[in-house]
Protein backbone atom coordinates (compact mmCIF):
# COMPACT_ATOMS: atom_id res chain seq x y z
CA UNK A 1 0.00 0.00 0.00
CA UNK A 2 1.52 3.26 -1.05
CA UNK A 3 1.68 5.85 1.98
CA UNK A 4 -1.07 8.32 0.65
CA UNK A 5 -3.42 5.42 0.79
CA UNK A 6 -2.35 3.99 3.83
CA UNK A 7 -2.88 8.28 4.77
CA UNK A 8 -6.51 7.88 4.02
CA UNK A 9 -7.40 5.03 4.99
CA UNK A 10 -6.24 6.15 8.75
CA UNK A 11 -8.20 9.99 7.79
CA UNK A 12 -11.13 7.67 7.06
CA UNK A 13 -11.48 5.66 10.04
CA UNK A 14 -11.25 8.71 12.36
CA UNK A 15 -13.32 10.81 10.35
CA UNK A 16 -12.28 12.91 8.02
CA UNK A 17 -13.72 13.82 5.10
CA UNK A 18 -11.60 13.18 1.50
CA UNK A 19 -12.56 16.38 0.24
CA UNK A 20 -10.38 18.14 3.56
CA UNK A 21 -7.27 16.22 2.12
CA UNK A 22 -7.90 16.25 -1.43
CA UNK A 23 -8.24 18.36 -4.40
CA UNK A 24 -6.02 21.84 -2.90
CA UNK A 25 -3.73 23.86 -3.07
CA UNK A 26 -1.45 22.87 0.09
CA UNK A 27 0.52 19.85 -0.76
CA UNK A 28 1.41 17.45 1.65
CA UNK A 29 4.50 15.11 1.67
CA UNK A 30 5.22 12.13 3.53
CA UNK A 31 9.47 12.06 4.39
CA UNK A 32 9.03 8.99 4.83
CA UNK A 33 9.14 7.83 0.82
CA UNK A 34 9.16 11.78 -0.42
CA UNK A 35 5.59 11.18 -1.92
CA UNK A 36 2.76 13.36 -2.04
CA UNK A 37 0.04 12.84 0.42
CA UNK A 38 -2.21 15.17 0.05
CA UNK A 39 -3.73 18.42 -1.52
CA UNK A 40 -5.20 19.96 1.17
CA UNK A 41 -7.80 23.31 0.78
CA UNK A 42 -6.53 26.29 2.34
CA UNK A 43 -8.02 28.57 4.76
CA UNK A 44 -7.67 32.27 3.56
CA UNK A 45 -7.06 35.39 5.81
CA UNK A 46 -10.78 35.80 5.53
CA UNK A 47 -12.07 32.37 6.74
CA UNK A 48 -9.45 32.93 9.44
CA UNK A 49 -11.11 35.98 10.43
CA UNK A 50 -14.71 34.20 10.92
CA UNK A 51 -12.88 31.27 12.73
CA UNK A 52 -11.90 34.06 15.22
CA UNK A 53 -15.54 35.63 15.31
CA UNK A 54 -16.65 32.13 16.30
CA UNK A 55 -14.39 31.37 18.72
CA UNK A 56 -14.79 34.67 20.36
CA UNK A 57 -18.69 33.35 20.49
CA UNK A 58 -17.74 30.35 21.76
CA UNK A 59 -15.54 31.95 24.67
CA UNK A 60 -18.05 33.74 25.85
CA UNK A 61 -20.33 30.85 26.74
CA UNK A 62 -17.38 28.65 27.47
CA UNK A 63 -15.93 31.01 30.47
CA UNK A 64 -19.39 30.04 32.38
CA UNK A 65 -18.75 26.74 32.44
CA UNK A 66 -17.88 25.59 35.60
CA UNK A 67 -14.37 24.68 35.08
CA UNK A 68 -14.61 20.62 36.52
CA UNK A 69 -17.66 20.03 33.42
CA UNK A 70 -15.08 21.94 31.18
CA UNK A 71 -12.55 18.76 32.62
CA UNK A 72 -15.06 16.01 31.57
CA UNK A 73 -14.68 17.58 27.72
CA UNK A 74 -10.92 16.99 27.97
CA UNK A 75 -11.41 13.61 29.67
CA UNK A 76 -13.50 12.40 27.09
CA UNK A 77 -10.83 13.92 24.60
CA UNK A 78 -8.29 11.72 26.57
CA UNK A 79 -10.91 8.59 26.22
CA UNK A 80 -10.76 8.91 22.10
CA UNK A 81 -7.36 9.65 22.16
CA UNK A 82 -6.46 5.93 23.43
CA UNK A 83 -9.09 4.46 20.92
CA UNK A 84 -7.22 5.87 18.01
CA UNK A 85 -4.43 5.56 19.53
CA UNK A 86 -2.21 3.52 16.82
CA UNK A 87 -3.93 5.36 14.06
CA UNK A 88 -3.06 8.32 14.84
CA UNK A 89 0.65 7.13 15.71
CA UNK A 90 1.01 5.44 12.96
CA UNK A 91 0.19 8.81 10.79
CA UNK A 92 2.48 10.84 13.10
CA UNK A 93 5.58 8.65 11.71
CA UNK A 94 3.83 8.90 8.20
CA UNK A 95 3.90 12.38 7.97
CA UNK A 96 6.60 13.71 10.51
CA UNK A 97 9.10 10.17 9.77
CA UNK A 98 8.55 9.29 13.32
CA UNK A 99 10.18 5.97 14.67
CA UNK A 100 6.97 3.77 14.98
CA UNK A 101 7.84 4.25 19.31
CA UNK A 102 7.91 7.87 18.77
CA UNK A 103 5.01 8.27 16.62
CA UNK A 104 3.42 6.31 19.59
CA UNK A 105 4.70 8.26 22.20
CA UNK A 106 3.83 11.32 20.75
CA UNK A 107 0.02 10.26 21.34
CA UNK A 108 0.82 9.32 24.80
CA UNK A 109 1.88 12.60 25.85
CA UNK A 110 -1.18 13.64 24.31
CA UNK A 111 -3.13 11.54 26.31
CA UNK A 112 -1.03 12.48 29.76
CA UNK A 113 -1.77 15.94 29.40
CA UNK A 114 -5.45 14.97 29.25
CA UNK A 115 -5.12 13.29 32.41
CA UNK A 116 -3.34 15.80 33.96
CA UNK A 117 -5.56 18.73 32.78
CA UNK A 118 -8.52 17.01 34.20
CA UNK A 119 -6.99 16.93 37.57
CA UNK A 120 -6.23 20.39 37.02
CA UNK A 121 -9.74 21.42 36.22
CA UNK A 122 -10.48 21.17 39.71
CA UNK A 123 -7.45 22.80 40.81
CA UNK A 124 -7.41 26.37 39.35
CA UNK A 125 -6.38 27.58 42.79
CA UNK A 126 -6.22 31.37 43.66
CA UNK A 127 -4.88 32.82 46.99
CA UNK A 128 -6.39 34.57 49.82
CA UNK A 129 -4.13 37.12 51.01
CA UNK A 130 -3.49 38.83 54.29
CA UNK A 131 -4.85 42.19 54.08
CA UNK A 132 -3.59 45.44 56.24
CA UNK A 133 -7.48 46.73 56.81
CA UNK A 134 -9.22 45.54 59.06
CA UNK A 135 -12.97 44.13 58.27
CA UNK A 136 -11.20 43.37 54.47
CA UNK A 137 -10.72 40.62 52.59
CA UNK A 138 -7.91 40.07 49.87
CA UNK A 139 -8.14 37.45 47.56
CA UNK A 140 -7.05 36.11 43.64
CA UNK A 141 -8.96 34.85 41.21
CA UNK A 142 -8.04 33.30 37.67
CA UNK A 143 -10.41 33.82 34.70
CA UNK A 144 -10.61 32.69 31.36
CA UNK A 145 -8.73 34.42 28.78
CA UNK A 146 -10.36 34.65 25.59
CA UNK A 147 -8.73 32.94 22.29
CA UNK A 148 -5.66 31.14 21.99
CA UNK A 149 -4.22 31.05 18.91
CA UNK A 150 -1.89 28.10 18.77
CA UNK A 151 0.85 27.99 15.67
CA UNK A 152 2.82 24.80 15.63
CA UNK A 153 5.82 23.55 14.06
CA UNK A 154 5.70 20.26 12.10
CA UNK A 155 8.41 18.04 14.64
CA UNK A 156 6.12 17.71 17.36
CA UNK A 157 2.67 18.04 14.88
CA UNK A 158 -0.23 16.31 17.19
CA UNK A 159 1.33 16.89 21.01
CA UNK A 160 1.93 20.83 21.76
CA UNK A 161 -1.34 21.22 20.05
CA UNK A 162 -3.04 18.91 23.16
CA UNK A 163 -0.34 20.43 25.38
CA UNK A 164 -2.08 23.96 24.14
CA UNK A 165 -5.60 22.28 24.07
CA UNK A 166 -6.15 20.54 27.11
CA UNK A 167 -5.06 23.37 28.96
CA UNK A 168 -6.69 26.25 27.24
CA UNK A 169 -9.95 24.57 27.47
CA UNK A 170 -10.20 23.41 31.07
CA UNK A 171 -9.23 27.41 31.49
CA UNK A 172 -12.34 28.30 29.62
CA UNK A 173 -10.88 29.65 26.35
CA UNK A 174 -11.76 28.48 23.07
CA UNK A 175 -8.98 27.32 20.40
CA UNK A 176 -7.53 28.49 17.13
CA UNK A 177 -4.96 26.16 15.70
CA UNK A 178 -2.78 26.82 12.39
CA UNK A 179 -0.44 23.41 12.33
CA UNK A 180 2.48 23.19 10.43
CA UNK A 181 2.21 23.47 6.61
CA UNK A 182 4.43 20.26 6.61
CA UNK A 183 2.30 18.37 9.15
CA UNK A 184 -1.81 18.95 8.08
CA UNK A 185 -3.31 15.69 7.56
CA UNK A 186 -2.06 14.50 11.33
CA UNK A 187 -4.28 18.23 12.04
CA UNK A 188 -6.98 17.08 10.18
CA UNK A 189 -6.96 14.00 12.10
CA UNK A 190 -6.58 15.49 15.79
CA UNK A 191 -9.15 17.96 14.77
CA UNK A 192 -11.76 14.86 14.04
CA UNK A 193 -10.57 12.92 17.31
CA UNK A 194 -11.53 16.60 19.12
CA UNK A 195 -14.84 17.00 17.70
CA UNK A 196 -15.80 13.06 18.79
CA UNK A 197 -15.65 13.98 21.74
CA UNK A 198 -17.51 17.39 21.18
CA UNK A 199 -20.11 15.06 20.12
CA UNK A 200 -20.04 12.76 23.40
CA UNK A 201 -19.76 16.00 25.35
CA UNK A 202 -22.97 17.49 23.62
CA UNK A 203 -23.43 20.97 24.92
CA UNK A 204 -20.10 22.67 23.64
CA UNK A 205 -20.91 25.74 22.03
CA UNK A 206 -19.70 25.77 18.17
CA UNK A 207 -16.27 27.08 17.39
CA UNK A 208 -14.80 26.26 20.81
CA UNK A 209 -12.52 24.45 18.73
CA UNK A 210 -11.37 24.89 15.50
CA UNK A 211 -8.05 24.07 12.85
CA UNK A 212 -7.06 26.35 9.96
CA UNK A 213 -4.64 24.63 6.99
CA UNK A 214 -2.31 27.31 5.61
CA UNK A 215 0.70 28.89 5.57
CA UNK A 216 1.93 31.69 7.51
CA UNK A 217 -0.38 33.99 6.52
CA UNK A 218 -3.26 32.71 7.81
CA UNK A 219 -0.22 32.15 11.13
CA UNK A 220 -0.33 36.15 11.14
CA UNK A 221 -3.89 36.44 11.12
CA UNK A 222 -4.18 35.08 14.24
CA UNK A 223 -0.88 36.91 15.44
CA UNK A 224 -2.59 40.25 14.51
CA UNK A 225 -6.02 39.86 15.18
CA UNK A 226 -7.04 41.80 18.73
CA UNK A 227 -9.57 39.74 19.22
CA UNK A 228 -6.94 36.49 19.86
CA UNK A 229 -5.50 36.86 23.99
CA UNK A 230 -2.87 34.64 23.34
CA UNK A 231 -0.96 33.70 21.02
CA UNK A 232 0.83 30.24 21.87
CA UNK A 233 3.88 30.13 19.06
CA UNK A 234 5.94 27.34 18.60
CA UNK A 235 8.45 26.76 15.90
CA UNK A 236 11.66 28.45 14.73
CA UNK A 237 13.94 31.52 16.33
CA UNK A 238 13.38 33.08 13.15
CA UNK A 239 9.30 32.87 13.45
CA UNK A 240 9.33 34.35 17.04
CA UNK A 241 11.11 37.23 15.78
CA UNK A 242 8.54 38.23 13.79
CA UNK A 243 5.38 37.07 15.77
CA UNK A 244 6.44 38.59 19.14
CA UNK A 245 6.66 41.88 18.03
CA UNK A 246 3.61 41.90 16.16
CA UNK A 247 1.47 40.42 19.43
CA UNK A 248 3.53 42.64 21.72
CA UNK A 249 2.24 46.08 19.69
CA UNK A 250 -1.39 45.29 19.99
CA UNK A 251 -0.46 44.39 24.16
CA UNK A 252 -1.47 40.87 23.42
CA UNK A 253 -0.03 37.58 25.47
CA UNK A 254 2.47 35.58 23.68
CA UNK A 255 4.01 32.04 24.69
CA UNK A 256 6.94 31.19 22.79
CA UNK A 257 8.20 27.92 22.63
CA UNK A 258 11.04 28.32 20.35
CA UNK A 259 14.49 27.08 18.92
CA UNK A 260 16.96 25.21 21.67
CA UNK A 261 21.00 24.46 20.78
CA UNK A 262 20.98 22.24 24.14
CA UNK A 263 24.22 21.50 25.71
CA UNK A 264 25.40 18.76 28.03
CA UNK A 265 28.62 18.51 30.60
CA UNK A 266 30.21 15.25 30.51
CA UNK A 267 32.20 14.87 33.82
CA UNK A 268 35.44 12.77 35.09
CA UNK A 269 33.46 10.89 37.45
CA UNK A 270 30.44 9.96 35.15
CA UNK A 271 29.04 6.80 34.31
CA UNK A 272 30.20 6.75 30.57
CA UNK A 273 27.73 3.43 29.71
CA UNK A 274 24.96 5.37 30.96
CA UNK A 275 26.26 8.87 29.05
CA UNK A 276 26.86 7.39 26.08
CA UNK A 277 22.83 5.69 25.82
CA UNK A 278 21.71 9.45 26.89
CA UNK A 279 23.37 10.63 24.43
CA UNK A 280 23.32 8.61 21.37
CA UNK A 281 19.17 8.90 21.95
CA UNK A 282 19.12 13.07 22.96
CA UNK A 283 21.21 13.09 19.83
CA UNK A 284 20.38 10.84 16.79
CA UNK A 285 16.50 10.48 17.94
CA UNK A 286 13.91 12.06 16.04
CA UNK A 287 16.34 12.28 13.69
CA UNK A 288 17.92 15.45 15.49
CA UNK A 289 14.81 16.85 14.79
CA UNK A 290 13.27 17.96 18.47
CA UNK A 291 13.65 21.16 20.09
CA UNK A 292 15.56 19.43 22.80
CA UNK A 293 17.82 17.39 20.58
CA UNK A 294 21.66 17.33 22.46
CA UNK A 295 23.71 18.99 20.26
CA UNK A 296 26.40 20.35 21.90
CA UNK A 297 28.65 18.62 24.33
CA UNK A 298 31.85 19.25 26.58
CA UNK A 299 33.63 16.28 27.65
CA UNK A 300 36.33 16.45 30.47
CA UNK A 301 39.76 15.90 29.41
CA UNK A 302 40.56 12.50 31.06
CA UNK A 303 37.38 11.03 30.13
CA UNK A 304 37.27 12.24 26.17
CA UNK A 305 39.28 9.27 25.09
CA UNK A 306 36.77 6.62 27.04
CA UNK A 307 33.86 8.05 25.35
CA UNK A 308 33.65 9.86 21.67
CA UNK A 309 35.08 6.55 20.50
CA UNK A 310 32.65 5.26 21.73
CA UNK A 311 30.12 7.86 20.56
CA UNK A 312 31.61 7.64 17.29
CA UNK A 313 31.48 4.03 17.02
CA UNK A 314 27.50 4.06 17.89
CA UNK A 315 27.20 6.77 14.80
CA UNK A 316 28.46 4.68 12.32
CA UNK A 317 26.43 1.54 12.97
CA UNK A 318 23.11 3.64 14.11
CA UNK A 319 20.40 2.34 11.93
CA UNK A 320 19.27 4.74 9.36
CA UNK A 321 16.43 3.82 7.08
CA UNK A 322 12.31 3.27 6.79
CA UNK A 323 10.87 3.80 9.86
CA UNK A 324 7.53 1.91 8.69
CA UNK A 325 9.50 -1.03 7.02
CA UNK A 326 12.52 -1.53 9.00
CA UNK A 327 13.36 -1.53 12.86
CA UNK A 328 15.65 1.58 12.24
CA UNK A 329 16.44 3.89 14.39
CA UNK A 330 17.02 7.03 12.59
CA UNK A 331 14.39 8.13 10.14
CA UNK A 332 14.33 10.65 7.47
CA UNK A 333 14.64 14.38 7.19
CA UNK A 334 11.45 16.49 7.15
CA UNK A 335 12.96 17.37 3.36
CA UNK A 336 15.48 18.46 1.13
CA UNK A 337 16.14 21.99 2.80
CA UNK A 338 17.00 20.27 5.98
CA UNK A 339 19.22 17.88 4.42
CA UNK A 340 20.85 20.88 2.76
CA UNK A 341 21.31 22.66 6.08
CA UNK A 342 22.80 19.37 7.36
CA UNK A 343 25.44 19.66 4.94
CA UNK A 344 26.11 23.00 5.12
CA UNK A 345 26.72 23.38 8.70
CA UNK A 346 28.73 20.70 8.67
CA UNK A 347 30.85 22.05 5.87
CA UNK A 348 31.27 25.31 7.94
CA UNK A 349 32.26 23.06 10.54
CA UNK A 350 35.25 21.53 8.83
CA UNK A 351 36.33 25.18 7.77
CA UNK A 352 36.05 26.03 11.80
CA UNK A 353 38.48 22.81 12.01
CA UNK A 354 35.89 20.50 13.17
CA UNK A 355 36.47 16.87 12.38
CA UNK A 356 33.95 15.49 10.87
CA UNK A 357 32.52 11.95 11.31
CA UNK A 358 29.16 10.58 9.44
CA UNK A 359 27.21 12.82 7.64
CA UNK A 360 25.87 12.42 4.23
CA UNK A 361 23.15 10.99 2.39
CA UNK A 362 21.93 7.27 2.77
CA UNK A 363 19.98 5.58 0.30
CA UNK A 364 16.95 4.01 0.68
CA UNK A 365 16.04 4.13 -3.17
CA UNK A 366 13.56 6.72 -2.47
CA UNK A 367 14.72 9.78 -4.93
CA UNK A 368 12.49 12.43 -2.53
CA UNK A 369 13.22 11.39 0.75
CA UNK A 370 16.39 12.89 2.61
CA UNK A 371 17.85 10.02 4.93
CA UNK A 372 21.03 11.30 6.06
CA UNK A 373 23.97 9.64 8.47
CA UNK A 374 23.84 11.18 12.25
CA UNK A 375 27.19 13.06 12.21
CA UNK A 376 29.20 13.76 15.05
CA UNK A 377 31.82 16.87 14.74
CA UNK A 378 34.90 17.29 17.18
CA UNK A 379 35.92 20.31 17.67
CA UNK A 380 39.02 22.21 18.72
CA UNK A 381 36.41 25.13 20.42
CA UNK A 382 32.63 25.73 20.49
CA UNK A 383 32.64 28.02 17.38
CA UNK A 384 30.88 28.62 13.94
CA UNK A 385 28.14 26.13 13.17
CA UNK A 386 28.29 25.18 16.87
CA UNK A 387 26.39 28.41 17.80
CA UNK A 388 23.85 27.50 16.15
CA UNK A 389 20.73 25.22 16.02
CA UNK A 390 20.94 23.30 12.83
CA UNK A 391 18.01 21.18 12.54
CA UNK A 392 19.13 17.88 12.54
CA UNK A 393 21.13 14.85 13.58
CA UNK A 394 24.65 16.86 14.63
CA UNK A 395 26.66 16.65 17.98
CA UNK A 396 29.39 19.18 18.52
CA UNK A 397 31.85 17.71 20.96
CA UNK A 398 34.72 19.49 22.93
CA UNK A 399 36.96 18.83 25.31
CA UNK A 400 37.55 20.93 28.66
CA UNK A 401 39.70 20.96 31.48
CA UNK A 402 37.74 23.16 33.94
CA UNK A 403 34.55 23.04 34.81
CA UNK A 404 33.58 26.48 35.74
CA UNK A 405 35.01 27.19 31.97
CA UNK A 406 32.99 24.48 30.40
CA UNK A 407 29.37 26.07 32.12
CA UNK A 408 30.39 28.99 30.90
CA UNK A 409 30.96 27.73 27.42
CA UNK A 410 27.52 25.71 28.12
CA UNK A 411 25.60 29.24 28.45
CA UNK A 412 27.63 31.15 25.72
CA UNK A 413 24.53 30.58 22.92
CA UNK A 414 21.62 32.10 22.03
CA UNK A 415 19.12 29.77 23.09
CA UNK A 416 18.36 28.47 26.20
CA UNK A 417 15.77 25.10 26.16
CA UNK A 418 17.31 22.36 27.56
CA UNK A 419 20.87 21.07 29.49
CA UNK A 420 22.14 18.10 30.87
CA UNK A 421 25.19 17.16 33.21
CA UNK A 422 26.64 13.50 33.79
CA UNK A 423 28.17 13.11 36.69
CA UNK A 424 28.35 11.20 40.11
CA UNK A 425 29.45 14.21 41.95
CA UNK A 426 26.93 15.90 44.12
CA UNK A 427 28.89 19.14 44.21
CA UNK A 428 29.27 19.47 40.33
CA UNK A 429 25.67 18.22 39.60
CA UNK A 430 24.72 20.87 42.36
CA UNK A 431 26.66 23.80 40.69
CA UNK A 432 24.95 22.64 37.34
CA UNK A 433 21.64 23.08 39.13
CA UNK A 434 22.28 26.55 40.96
CA UNK A 435 21.84 30.19 39.66
CA UNK A 436 25.47 29.73 38.71
CA UNK A 437 24.74 27.03 36.53
CA UNK A 438 22.90 26.23 32.87
CA UNK A 439 20.95 28.74 32.17
CA UNK A 440 18.49 26.57 30.16
CA UNK A 441 14.59 26.33 31.42
CA UNK A 442 15.28 22.62 31.64
CA UNK A 443 18.41 20.93 33.38
CA UNK A 444 19.04 17.68 34.26
CA UNK A 445 21.12 15.59 35.68
CA UNK A 446 22.29 12.13 34.32
CA UNK A 447 19.58 11.79 31.58
CA UNK A 448 19.55 13.40 27.90
CA UNK A 449 18.39 16.86 26.93
CA UNK A 450 15.04 15.62 25.42
CA UNK A 451 12.01 13.37 25.94
CA UNK A 452 10.54 15.77 28.82
CA UNK A 453 7.33 14.74 31.15
CA UNK A 454 3.88 16.34 30.87
CA UNK A 455 3.97 17.20 34.46
CA UNK A 456 6.65 19.54 34.71
CA UNK A 457 6.74 23.30 32.71
CA UNK A 458 8.35 22.80 29.16
CA UNK A 459 10.16 25.77 27.45
CA UNK A 460 13.12 27.87 27.39
CA UNK A 461 15.28 31.55 28.34
CA UNK A 462 16.61 33.85 25.99
CA UNK A 463 16.09 32.89 21.90
CA UNK A 464 13.93 30.20 22.89
CA UNK A 465 11.42 32.62 24.11
CA UNK A 466 10.46 32.41 27.48
CA UNK A 467 6.99 30.35 27.45
CA UNK A 468 6.17 27.57 29.45
CA UNK A 469 3.86 24.99 28.54
CA UNK A 470 2.13 21.71 29.99
CA UNK A 471 2.67 21.04 33.45
CA UNK A 472 3.47 22.60 37.15
CA UNK A 473 1.63 25.92 37.08
CA UNK A 474 1.92 26.81 33.79
CA UNK A 475 -1.98 26.79 33.03
CA UNK A 476 -1.59 30.53 34.31
CA UNK A 477 0.06 31.30 31.39
CA UNK A 478 -4.05 30.64 29.51
CA UNK A 479 -5.95 32.78 32.65
CA UNK A 480 -6.12 35.85 33.94
CA UNK A 481 -5.55 37.14 37.59
CA UNK A 482 -7.93 39.42 38.96
CA UNK A 483 -7.21 40.60 42.60
CA UNK A 484 -10.05 40.96 44.58
CA UNK A 485 -10.45 43.06 48.01
CA UNK A 486 -13.53 42.74 49.85
CA UNK A 487 -14.48 45.47 52.71
CA UNK A 488 -17.31 43.65 54.90
CA UNK A 489 -16.84 46.25 57.71
CA UNK A 490 -18.56 49.50 58.52
CA UNK A 491 -15.50 51.83 58.02
CA UNK A 492 -13.24 52.74 54.82
CA UNK A 493 -9.79 52.44 56.11
CA UNK A 494 -7.16 53.55 53.31
CA UNK A 495 -4.36 51.73 52.78
CA UNK A 496 -0.74 52.77 53.78
CA UNK A 497 -2.33 55.01 56.67
CA UNK A 498 -3.70 57.11 53.94
CA UNK A 499 -6.44 60.07 55.28
CA UNK A 500 -9.11 61.08 52.90
CA UNK A 501 -11.92 62.34 55.08
CA UNK A 502 -14.16 64.63 53.39
P1 LIG B 1 8.94 27.25 11.59
O1 LIG B 1 9.32 28.43 12.40
O2 LIG B 1 9.37 27.21 10.19
O3 LIG B 1 7.32 27.12 11.57
C1 LIG B 1 6.59 26.96 12.75
C2 LIG B 1 5.17 27.48 12.55
O4 LIG B 1 5.20 28.90 12.44
C3 LIG B 1 4.49 26.97 11.27
O5 LIG B 1 3.15 26.65 11.57
C4 LIG B 1 4.57 28.17 10.34
O6 LIG B 1 3.56 28.20 9.37
C5 LIG B 1 4.42 29.30 11.32
N1 LIG B 1 4.94 30.59 10.87
C6 LIG B 1 6.12 30.82 10.23
N2 LIG B 1 6.26 32.14 10.02
C7 LIG B 1 5.17 32.75 10.54
C8 LIG B 1 4.75 34.11 10.61
N3 LIG B 1 5.48 35.10 10.10
N4 LIG B 1 3.57 34.39 11.21
C9 LIG B 1 2.82 33.40 11.73
N5 LIG B 1 3.17 32.09 11.68
C10 LIG B 1 4.33 31.77 11.08
O7 LIG B 1 9.44 25.95 12.39
P2 LIG B 1 9.50 24.41 11.93
O8 LIG B 1 10.56 24.23 10.90
O9 LIG B 1 8.13 23.92 11.65
O10 LIG B 1 9.96 23.70 13.30
C11 LIG B 1 11.28 23.58 13.71
C12 LIG B 1 11.65 24.65 14.72
O11 LIG B 1 10.71 24.66 15.79
C13 LIG B 1 12.99 24.38 15.37
O12 LIG B 1 13.66 25.61 15.51
C14 LIG B 1 12.63 23.81 16.73
O13 LIG B 1 13.62 23.95 17.72
C15 LIG B 1 11.40 24.59 17.05
N6 LIG B 1 10.57 23.91 18.04
C16 LIG B 1 10.53 24.40 19.31
C17 LIG B 1 9.80 23.75 20.29
C18 LIG B 1 9.78 24.26 21.70
O14 LIG B 1 8.92 23.82 22.46
N7 LIG B 1 10.67 25.16 22.12
C19 LIG B 1 9.07 22.60 19.97
C20 LIG B 1 9.11 22.13 18.65
C21 LIG B 1 9.87 22.80 17.69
Amino acid sequence: MTLSNAAAEILSKLGVDQAAYTGGTLASFSPVTGEQTGALPEATVEAATTAIATAKQAFKAWRMVPAPRRGELVRLFGEELRAAKDDLGRLVSIEAGKIPSEGLGEVQEMIDICDFAVGLSRQLYGLTIATERPGHRMMEQWHPLGVVGVISAFNFPVAVWSWNTALALVCGNSVVWKPSEKSPLTALACDAILKRALARFGDAPEGLAQVLIGGADVGNALVESPDVALISATGSTRMGRIVAPKVAARFGRCILELGGNNGGIVCPSADLDMTLRAVAFGAMGTAGQRCTTQRRLFVHETVYDDLVPRLIKAYESVSVGNPLETSALVGPLIDKAAFDNMEKSLAEAKAAGGTVHGGGRVDTGAENAYYARPAIVEMPSQCGPMMEETFAPILYVVKYTDFEDAIEAHNAVAAGLSSTIFTTDLRESEMFLSAAGSDCGIANVNIGTSGAEIGGAFGGEKETGGGRESGSDAWKGYMRRATNTINYSRELPLAQGVKFDI
